[in-house]
């Protein structure tokens, strides 16, 4: 056996979504851990996935993404934000939010190059800025209502800030950027080169009659602005691992030189499919009013329950303090919760480079009723 070589990222440990859900799948619990639909896909989206293979489309996709799909994106982007870019030199298809977050990254930080990030953050943007050398400068968001104090994030910029990573709306917390928020950004990086890398993943989750705002509505924004976007978010099909990168034409020459070094290019059939899909809007707009109920009906039955229930706006996720019901720290608490009531969580400490403890857990309600149901039943009769 040799002697391991030094790794570039030796504390990273296997994701805490992937550590919950085997323990949910070693324990029989419900699995409101690691964010995932449970329900089935649209029959139609799934039928067009199925035509697309058998008419044999099951080649390479070009390296930016199967034309029609990088024209559909722009026609929802025009009617639900009224944003244009050019689908050819401004638009690529990924792997998942999570390659045009990797390869953005991969693109643009250098050594000693300063990013600022939000946390509570999903988890993989620090591993991704410390593999290139970058180095984080963190902002947490105001507890409980998870502002963010924009003070804060000025004092932090200097020459070597390269990037803001922000996640809107947020994993975990479902917060979602207001106008104000968007104002101090535009304050804070004008007259700079600063980069903003924007995780709207979620932005076709919004609740409460709440708009989300991409930054590419802003002109001051978008010419600085990445947008990393999911279709496994927005059409229920986590598993297909297609999404998309929108930037500026000079940065997304950038960004496809290592898109296609990293995966070259993404899934075939199901970029046909989705394109097709995307032609009817009613198999996006309504999207946000489905999670909303879920929510609701979630939120409701947790009501009961001695867990005291933070505000969800976006996202699928909806959190909660347990203060009331242990004095664990998180991780155990959900550990213990998923080995004795058998319902998996995840801790928000997972979403702290400190592993700030603040006795909060996030559910994921993105799940068919009856798994709801029984999770709510098992919730209701929780004994610590
Ligand atoms: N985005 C999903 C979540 O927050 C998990 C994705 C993953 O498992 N890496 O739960």
């Amino acid at each position: 056996m040799i002697n391991l070589p030094t790794s570039k990222l030796p504390d990273v440990k296997t994701t805490i979504f992937t550590q919950m859900s085997l323990l949910a799948q070693k324990e029989n619990a419900i699995n409101l851990s690691q964010g995932f639909p449970d329900f089935e896909v649209n029959k139609d989206l799934s039928n067009l996935v199925d035509h697309f293979i058998r008419k044999g489309f099951n080649q390479y996709a070009p390296m930016i993404g199967v034309e029609n799909l990088r024209v559909e994106i722009l026609n929802k982007y025009k009617k639900t934000a009224n944003v244009d870019f050019d689908p050819n030199s401004e638009i690529t298809i990924t792997a998942g939010g999570t390659e045009a977050i990797f390869s953005t990254i991969a693109t643009f930080i250098e050594k000693d190059d300063e990013v600022i990030l939000f946390e509570p953050a999903y988890d993989c943007y620090e591993p991704t800025v410390k593999l290139f050398g970058g180095k984080v400068r963190t902002v947490q968001l105001n507890f409980p209502d998870f502002t963010i104090d924009w003070d804060f994030v000025k004092s932090l910029v200097n020459l070597k800030t390269k990037m803001i990573i922000i996640n809107n709306p947020n994993n975990p917390t479902g917060k979602v950027l207001t106008i104000q928020d968007i104002s101090a950004l535009i304050e804070i990086t004008k007259n700079t080169n600063i980069l903003i890398l924007s995780d709207e993943v979620y932005e076709s989750i919004v609740f409460d009659s709440k708009k989300h705002l991409t930054f590419l509505q802003f002109p001051e924004l978008k010419e600085r602005t990445i947008v990393a976007g999911s279709f496994g978010k927005l059409f229920h099909v986590t598993g297909w691992k297609t999404g998309f990168c929108i930037a500026p034409k000079e940065i997304m020459a950038e960004i496809r030189k290592v898109h296609q070094f990293n995966v070259f290019s993404v899934n075939t059939p199901t970029q046909y499919a989705l394109a097709e899909f995307l032609k009817d809007e009613n198999n996006y707009l309504q999207v946000s009013k489905f999670y909303e109920e879920k929510r609701d009906y979630f939120k409701n039955g947790l009501e009961t329950t001695p867990f005291s229930l933070l505000n969800s706006e976006g996202t699928y996720f909806l959190s909660a303090s347990y203060e009331s019901i242990s004095n664990l720290p998180d991780l155990e608490f959900c550990t213990e919760l998923t080995i004795k009531n058998n319902v998996a969580t995840i801790p928000y400490s997972a979403f702290y480079s400190d592993g700030k403890d603040e006795k909060v857990i996030r559910f994921c309600f993105a799940k068919k009723k009856e798994t709801l149901d029984a999770a709510i039943e098992k919730l209701q009769k929780i004994n610590f």
